[in-house]
């Protein structure tokens, strides 16, 4: 007997063109599939000739509906986790059902493919070295600009989901809390007919969406370039004994010596050095 396994499939963001063999392999394959809306799933099955039954699943539904699941894969069978629409856990259901299911440690199996804020990201043009996923913020003004208050020094990309109703407002908050000026991307229906990712700074796209009705459907996320790196000031006096320190000694022993006679972080020196190397 094959051992029982919770498979955590991906399916398309809007273009069914982009559901991977192996996901329908798998959904072919196990004895449920937990979807977040069977209907709306229903019709993603039909098209790929899937005939396994369906169940509902949301996390917020209470936690026996969560361990009825478990007993199935303990019992001995496979199930296959879906949402409405790309990777489950990602601002969708399925993180209670995982951890329980680990914790009963049952093997549990990702099937990667699309996801939107990778999606998103990958067509930016802004950094990806490092990058924050915030899903989505609060609906309200102030509570919306609480959440983005605390990333303002944030030197990541940050990435946000929102929905069409609420991005106007979102800008403008996001505009208040980072500055007109700080670069961003909007990227919308992504794999759909009307796609369109659109950069600029805050205010630019501000007014891009304020302009076009269109700008104001679909599916989007909003992507905000991060702060830019803080440049270290130090005193002329402490760069001084830097610069004198550095051309006899290691750039550690010359930060650990200038710390302790000035009391400046050894850490905020040691970059300096960096920063300033001839
Ligand atoms: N689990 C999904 C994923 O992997 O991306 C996200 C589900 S979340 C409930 C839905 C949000 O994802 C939308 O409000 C939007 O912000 C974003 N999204 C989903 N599909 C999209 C698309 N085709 N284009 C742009 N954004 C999309």
């Amino acid at each position: 007997m094959k051992e029982p396994t919770l498979y955590v499939v991906a399916t398309p963001i809007g273009n069914l063109a982009d559901m991977v063999p192996r996901a329908v392999e798998v959904l072919q394959g196990v004895d449920v599939i937990a979807a977040e809306d069977t209907r709306h799933s229903s019709r993603l099955l039909s098209h790929f000739a899937i005939e396994t039954s369906l169940v509902a699943y949301h996390d917020h539904t209470d936690l026996r509906q969560v361990m009825a699941l478990v007993q199935r894969l303990q019992s001995g069978e496979s199930i296959a986790l879906i949402s409405d629409a790309g990777t489950p856990l990602v601002s969708d259901p399925g993180y209670r059902l995982v951890r329980e299911a680990r914790q009963a440690n049952i093997r549990v199996v990702p099937v990667p493919g699309a996801c939107a804020m990778i999606a998103a990201l990958s067509a930016s043009g802004l950094p990806s070295d490092r990058f924050s996923f915030e899903g989505f913020l609060p609906p309200k003004t102030g509570q919306r600009c609480n959440r983005l208050q605390p990333l303002i020094n944030d030197e990541r990309t940050l990435i946000f989901y929102e929905a069409p109703h609420r991005i106007e407002a979102s800008l403008a908050d996001m505009a208040s809390v980072f500055g007109d000026d700080r670069e961003a991307v909007i990227a919308r229906e992504i794999t759909k007919t009307f796609e369109t990712i659109k950069g600029g700074n805050l205010s630019e796209l501000q007014a891009f969406v304020a302009a076009d009705p269109n700008q104001r459907k679909g599916e989007m996320v909003v992507m905000v370039r991060g702060a830019e790196k803080a440049e270290q000031q130090l005193d002329a006096s402490v760069e001084r004994m830097m610069n004198i320190l550095m051309k006899e000694l290691s750039l550690k022993q010359s930060s650990n010596l200038v710390a302790e006679i000035t009391g400046v972080k050894k850490k905020v020196l040691y970059q300096w050095g960096l920063d300033n190397k001839e």
